[in-house]
């Protein structure tokens, strides 16, 4: 048996809590106001008080505190020290015995009727409290509430996907990415003289030729250098995270992130492989892996 369920069964051999009076007699002053509130316009309530409003004679005013042997109050600090903080009222049902009359002195007693659990919710995990508060005037009941309220541990809420740093796609750089889509490495060839470069550009450095063409690479390389990023965080990386720069066998070097390696096992000469990390529709980013 859990803690919950013997702080319940301990408070319900307990029965009715002692009687709590009710700050002031049932008066015509606060009838007009709580009318006045709810917009009601009958005049039937100049002998007696809207049945109703049972719960506004003892309620505990602004600074009021619970009685120590209030249930709803215990059960409330047993759920909440179990983890179960939030409360949302699920249900009350009122009966009314007798009108009460001005000039009535209203007390209350409380008893806890049952406490179910644990039960997954749309809200979280939580447990049922049900109590009945007994409205008294000298030993006759007057009103009752059954009245549950749910105590649950709010679902921790899930933050969205932090956005990721997207690469510029352009006329220079388009045949790049449309390659990772299609797991190719492409590299840039010269049109004029052959060269291969890399990163993209729109003109060869070489020979001026602003026509290039492209080759796809092999993919094998090896670690030419690398940094071991710790900070600041990286949208759509985790902390700390390695990105190498790698000279492919064809000659040119490209950077990217090595994944699987742990940071204090990267070493310059370290042979790698292309692979391709697919991020969405649009987007496919190229990773190292060891080889
Ligand atoms: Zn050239």
């Amino acid at each position: 048996m859990t803690g919950i369920e013997e702080a319940a069964n301990r408070l319900i051999a307990v029965g009715e809590s002692g009687r709590r009076a009710g700050r002031d007699p049932v008066n015509l002053p606060m009838v007009r106001n709580w009318l006045e509130a709810m917009g009601d316009t009958s005049p039937a309530y100049t002998e007696v008080a809207p049945p109703a409003m049972a719960q506004v004679w003892t309620m505990f005013g602004l600074n009021g505190t619970r009685s120590d042997d209030d249930p709803l109050g215990t059960m409330i600090h047993v759920l909440d020290d179990a983890g179960y903080t939030s409360i949302v009222a699920t249900n009350c049902e009122q009966t009314y015995h007798r009108y009460l009359r001005y000039g009535d002195e209203v007390a209350l007693t409380s008893t806890l009727e049952s406490v179910v659990g644990p039960k997954r919710t749309a809200l979280g995990e939580g447990w049922f409290v049900t109590t009945r508060n007994t409205w008294y005037v000298g030993e006759e009941p007057v009103a009752e509430m059954l009245f549950r309220v749910l105590k649950f541990a709010p679902k921790p809420a899930t933050p969205p996907p932090p956005p990721l740093i997207r690469p510029v796609v352009n006329r220079d750089t388009a045949y790049f990415w449309e390659g990772t889509a299609q797991g190719e490495l492409r590299i840039q060839k010269c049109g004029g003289c052959g060269e291969l470069r890399h990163p993209p550009g729109p003109m060869c450095p070489h020979c001026n030729e602003t026509k290039p063409t492209h080759v796809v690479a092999s993919g094998l390389g090896e670690v030419y250098s690398y940094v071991v990023h710790h900070h600041p965080p990286v949208p759509g990386h985790t902390l700390p995270f390695v990105i190498a720069l790698v000279e492919l066998e064809e000659g040119v070097r490209l950077l990217a992130e090595l994944v699987d390696v742990a940071p204090d096992e990267v070493e310059v000469g370290l042979p790698v492989r292309i692979d391709f990390a697919k991020v969405d529709d649009e987007l496919t980013m190229p990773v190292w892996r060891r080889r």
